[in-house]
């Protein structure tokens, strides 16, 4: 299962790398209602979603997963408003708030939603992820580890966190996720994902939208800028090399998205070494930290 998985998404997943930047917007566009081509530039998990599956029929949902069960993630300590410090008669500024998308959960969902607002294709619900070829961790676990880093080296700068999930249960779908990180009420939605490709892939990555066309001219830019920023930093703290950035409107989490969005791949656990980095702390740490710096970086560079 798992070894069929990685070989699916490697496959794929190396594809990504190596078409990012030729494949122009507009064609991902127009190609967007065939769910079928999979010959398309996503990475991993996108790819896997658009792989066919005949049986799949969309809309039969077996309703097990609405959202509910995320009671859980309401725990985040940070929910905005309550921040004694930031109220002081409105003369300290306001903290900037981050919301932090661990990727994944312990399961997949292979029932169908929309791909964007106003599109007719549907997509999975949610992706299992992959898992290290030389740990056997699985991704759900290794991205909450390295979310937890980030939230903990995010408030340490003075930021307030929002976390989608603390645990590995959070049965909610990728459109679902990103609905509640827009109603969040945080400047910026992070999500945090390890990547799948060859056994040399390596180094970080980013997604950030094609195009406006599902979330607009605003949101557009400012995570393409997000996109940027966080990928130089990221590559300069784990002092990995950044891989392409890739422009893709076939992730529903990004085509949902209302807040400045972007999925950041942060390593491949296709390759053993890199797969035992991604799960040690001392690595989550560096990434964490190439995120702060990304993250300074992008309020730096946009004020407003
Ligand atoms: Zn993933």
């Amino acid at each position: 299962m798992k070894n069929r998985f990685c070989l699916a998404i490697g496959t794929l997943c190396t594809l990504a790398l190596l078409v990012p930047v030729s494949v122009p917007a507009a064609a991902a566009d127009t190609q967007e209602a065939n769910v079928q081509m999979g010959k398309n530039i996503q990475a991993a998990e996108s790819a896997r979603i658009m792989t066919v599956d005949p049986a799949a029929v969309d809309g039969s949902q077996t309703g097990e997963n609405t959202g509910a069960a995320d009671t859980d993630e309401q725990t985040n300590q940070n929910a905005g408003a309550a921040d004694p410090a930031s109220q002081k008669a409105g003369k300290k500024k306001k903290k900037k708030t981050i919301f932090i998308a661990a990727g994944h959960q312990e399961r997949g969902i292979s029932s169908r939603e929309r791909l964007a607002p106003g599109s007719s294709a549907t997509k999975a619900k949610l992706t299992s992820g992959t898992s290290g070829v030389r740990t056997g961790i699985p991704e759900y676990k290794t991205n909450l580890a390295i979310a937890k880093a980030t939230r903990k080296a995010l408030r340490k700068a003075g930021y307030k966190v929002i976390m989608l999930r603390t645990t590995n249960q959070c049965p909610l779908s990728n459109q679902q996720r990103t609905k509640k990180a827009n109603k969040s009420g945080a400047n910026l939605h992070i999500c945090i994902h390890c990547n799948a490709g060859g056994t040399g892939a390596r180094g970080p990555l980013v997604i950030v939208p094609a195009s406006s066309r599902y979330v607009g001219s605003k949101v557009y830019n400012k995570s393409c800028r997000l996109g940027s920023s966080l990928i130089s930093a990221v590559a300069k703290s784990t002092g990995k090399r950044a891989n392409a950035t890739i422009r893709s409107n076939y992730y529903t989490t990004i085509n949902w998205a209302k807040i400045p969005t972007v999925i950041l791949e942060c390593g491949f656990m296709s390759n053993p070494s890199e797969d035992r980095q991604l799960n040690s702390a001392s690595y989550q740490k560096k990434i964490a930290d190439g995120i702060v710096k990304g993250v300074n970086k992008y309020f730096k560079n946009n004020k407003k």
